[in-house]
């Protein structure tokens, strides 16, 4: 049985059975646990999901910038048909900034603070052919193009002499700027205030189309999620528990967790309060092995079977699949 939506050609990346702890003092940190995903060529897939649920792991394991104490213990990563996690080093490091690149939280991440945006706009194009002076005009039009007023002048300053917002749209206009296949971006508006957020994702809308890359979108807030993204996937304490097009899991979601995240979304709350809802309970430690759903300490609407069960993934219509006892046809048709 496949383990994801079925879509039409072959997906630029195919996350397949990933399983990936941490070491630590305490034990192993089952930080992702048989995590499938596809992300299609062209489109925009978003990860949601509560604080600890995976994102970053996930999106880092894309990259190949995982922490020390990481170890993928199974499954496989392809990225345009080759295994990423099989790839050497050296092959797997040319990809980044090259087919692959990435937006963090945090644009000084990616920045050098010591060095001018035009000598690290110049050298992140080393894999392009052309002159440095041509490198330097595809700068300028890049930075025009996420609308940084005056690129002329203020491609020499530094990284601190931007503002926030100005810094973030310097590190997309970078990661464009070598015209990737995929685009990581974990939780690139979580430090902006609600303005700057809603340009930025209307620019990277519009450069992903002008592009036509892939995004990998980690995010918390579903109303950025619903207005860039193609498809969703859920992740819920290291495991993926849904996933579709976005109008299906905004508008039908079937796994519990989902509809929970969901009522939890400002965005969504009808009646006007002070203090948001948020879902009862708390994650679950990811330390040692696990029986049953994972969701189960939380979930409303759990039965017998959820303690001792595994759930494996239920297809819904032909773009959404969930791992939940509740979707069991078996189940539906005795009900
Ligand atoms: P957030 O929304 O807060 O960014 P996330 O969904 O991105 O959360 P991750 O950062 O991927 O979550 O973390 C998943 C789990 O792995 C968490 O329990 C986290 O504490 C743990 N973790 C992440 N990195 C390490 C590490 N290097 N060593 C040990 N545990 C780690
Ligand atoms: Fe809830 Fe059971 Fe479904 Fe898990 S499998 S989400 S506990 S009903
Ligand atoms: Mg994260």
């Amino acid at each position: 049985m496949r383990l994801t939506p079925h879509t039409p050609a072959q997906p630029l990346l195919e996350i397949r059975g990933l399983n990936l702890d941490f070491g630590t003092p305490r034990g192993r940190i089952h930080a992702l646990r048989n995590v499938s995903l596809d992300v299609p060529a062209g489109q925009v897939v978003g990860i949601v999901g509560e604080s600890g649920s995976g994102k970053s792991t996930l999106a880092y394991t894309v990259m190949g910038l995982l922490a020390e104490n990481a170890d993928v213990t199974a499954g496989s990563v392809l990225f345009e048909g080759k295994d990423l996690l099989k790839l050497p080093f050296s092959a797997r490091r040319s990809l980044l900034g090259d087919r692959l690149s990435m937006i963090f939280q945090d644009p000084m991440t990616a920045l050098n603070p010591v060095r001018t945006i035009e000598s690290q706009m110049i050298d992140i194009q080393h894999h392009e052919p052309g002159s440095r002076v041509a490198k330097r005009t595809h700068a300028l039009e890049m930075l025009h193009r996420v609308g940084i007023p005056d690129p002329q002048s203020r491609i020499s300053a530094y990284p601190h002499q931007f503002s926030g917002g100005m810094r973030q749209r310097v590190c997309i206009a970078m990661a464009l700027l070598v015209k990737p296949a995929l685009l990581v971006a974990d939780e690139p508006t979580t430090a902006l205030d609600a303005t700057l957020e809603v340009q930025i994702i209307h620019l990277l809308k519009e450069l992903q189309k002008q592009i036509g890359c892939s995004i990998l979108f980690v995010s918390h807030h579903l109303g950025a999620v619903a207005e860039l993204c193609d498809r969703v996937a859920v992740m819920y304490a290291g495991e993926m528990v849904e996933q579709g097009g976005v109008r299906n899991i905004f508008h039908n979601p079937a796994h519990p967790y989902t509809r929970a995240l969901l009522e939890c979304d400002p965005g969504r709350v009808k009646k006007r309060t002070r203090t948001l809802p948020t879902i009862p309970g708390e994650v679950p430690s990811l330390l040692g092995s696990k029986v049953g759903c994972i969701f189960r300490k939380r979930c409303p609407q759990a039965f017998d079977r959820c303690s001792y069960d595994n759930p494996i993934e239920h297809r819904l219509g032909v773009d959404q699949v969930a791992r939940c006892h509740l979707l069991d046809k078996e189940r539906l048709a005795s009900a």
